[in-house]
């Protein structure tokens, strides 16, 4: 389904025209109108889930399965160095646009790009405590 005020819902069914680089029955793939480095593209359904939380598993699988075809003939035709897949939820993780939606971000050999981390130094006692609490099955 479609939700009348989401931008992505407008450019992965082409009510908006924009750059469409690949399209299925399940998805449509845009250049990213600011992107963060040459060819940075946006994987978005065509229906419309807020966030990775909403998605149904068969999307995304289908998702990451597209990622990898995509970041595979990506790198190719960019002669990148070197490619990150990003996804952003929620507000305090970045996601300013609330249909859910893969970014793909060739990477160039000292282009600055993206920020880095700055690397925690837990204690080994915090680590077993965190693994206790997530670990899963
Ligand atoms: P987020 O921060 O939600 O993970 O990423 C949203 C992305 O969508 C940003 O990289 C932003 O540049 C891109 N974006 C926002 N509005 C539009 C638009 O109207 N068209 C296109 N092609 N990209 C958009
Ligand atoms: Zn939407």
């Amino acid at each position: 389904m479609m939700k009348d005020d989401c931008i992505f819902c407008k450019l992965a069914n082409g009510v908006f025209d924009t750059n469409v680089i690949y399209e299925d029955g399940d998805f449509t793939v845009i250049l990213d109108v600011n992107p963060a480095t040459r060819g940075h593209a946006l994987i978005l359904p065509k229906e419309h889930y807020a966030n990775i939380y909403e998605l149904d598993d068969e999307t995304a699988g289908k998702a990451f399965r597209l990622a990898k075809k995509l970041s595979t003939q990506m790198t190719e035709k960019l002669n990148c160095d070197g490619f990150n897949i990003l996804q952003n939820n929620g507000e305090a993780a970045g996601q300013t646009v609330f249909h859910f939606h893969m970014h793909l971000i060739p990477r160039y050999k000292d282009d600055k790009a993206l920020l880095q981390w700055k690397p925690g130094k837990p204690s080994e006692d915090e680590l077993k405590a965190l693994r206790d609490m997530l670990k899963t099955n």
